[in-house]
């Protein structure tokens, strides 16, 4: 179980992550995603979390990051796979909200046709889904779901999920060029989004980070701005997250230890991995002897040098 942050996000403003999945177990094994291939492709809802330790350890995160004089806008349910896969999701968000913070889930969404997901998922103030596709040839090139899920039945649950949740709702669509940023899919995706999710914002992505599959890019911005258009015009409220966002990461202690956790569910931009170093007056050395023992990886994407933790 990992604490990391708080992460600065334009979405959620300071969100102090929960990883609530050992490493890379998730439903999709998206082209794209920022943690690297899946490692165990799984549909089972399984007992992953203790909500009461994990409760004992965000408090304790959350009154030191007070004496520091820094804050927490949101306790994101945030990990390495999916978070509904743990079957103590439900117990999980009901203990952190506890803290008085309101709780957030990031979702793939692929089990919202389960109903016990939708309760669990109503729990959370606020709740993200992900809608990349709406055709499953092109589900299936960009999120490579698990053999047993279908698509029709996702959209039936995501539908059913929105229909009765009181939380704040929005989607997410990542935009991969060549893959789903086609006026045809973006337009049945846009239309599916409005007309049976009607969430609060519809929120358009594009890779920022290093993807698991090094043949993955981003949309020329043409695409980008023809998604929005596509996505306003349909009566949405939309927003395209196209940038990286990398200053304001919140350490409190131990940086090192800090940078290890965030990069296992969060690739850090060498410029924010050198602030959070300097603000504790810690030499560059200290990175490069992170990548030399093997516990880091520096990646190059678009210009720039990522690290991402090495999990063994
Ligand atoms: S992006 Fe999310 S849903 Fe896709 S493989 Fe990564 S963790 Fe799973």
């Amino acid at each position: 179980m990992t604490i990391f942050g708080p992460i600065p996000s334009r979405r959620l403003g300071a969100s102090l992550g929960v990883n609530n999945i050992p490493y890379k177990i998730c439903s999709y094994n998206c082209v794209y995603c920022q943690v690297g291939r899946t490692l165990h492709m799984q549909v089972k809802r399984t007992l992953y979390s203790n909500p009461s330790e994990v409760f004992d350890e965000v408090k304790k995160k959350v009154e030191r990051i007070g004496e520091t004089q820094q804050n927490v806008d949101y306790i994101s349910i945030v990990p390495d796979g999916e978070p509904t896969l743990d079957s103590s999701l439900g117990e999980l968000i009901e203990r952190l909200k506890d803290l008085g913070l309101p709780v957030a889930v990031i979702t793939n969404s692929s089990l919202t046709w389960d109903k016990s997901v939708q309760e669990d998922l109503k729990k959370a103030d606020w709740v993200s889904v992900k809608i990349d596709a709406v055709s499953p040839n092109t589900w299936k090139q960009i999120n490579r779901p698990h053999a047993s899920l279908s698509l029709d039945e996702i959209l039936q649950g995501m539908q059913e999920f929105a229909g009765s949740y009181t939380g704040t709702l929005c989607t997410e669509t990542m935009l991969v060029k060549d893959l789903n940023d086609n006026p045809e899919e973006l337009t049945a995706i846009a239309n599916f989004v409005k007309s049976r999710i009607s969430p609060y914002k519809a929120y358009i992505g594009v890779p920022t980070r290093p993807p698991a599959e090094p043949w993955v890019s981003r949309p020329e911005p043409e695409s980008i701005t023809a998604a929005y258009a596509i996505f306003t015009k349909e009566g949405l409220n939309a927003e395209t997250l196209t940038g990286y966002e990398s200053s304001g990461f919140v350490v409190t202690d131990n940086p090192v230890e800090e940078i290890l956790e965030i990069t296992a569910v969060h690739p850090m931009r060498r410029d924010a991995v050198e602030d959070v170093l300097n603000r504790f007056g810690v030499g560059e050395e200290v990175l490069q002897q992170l990548v030399k023992e093997g516990r880091i990886r520096k990646v190059h994407y678009e210009g720039w040098d990522y690290y991402i933790r090495v999990m063994r």
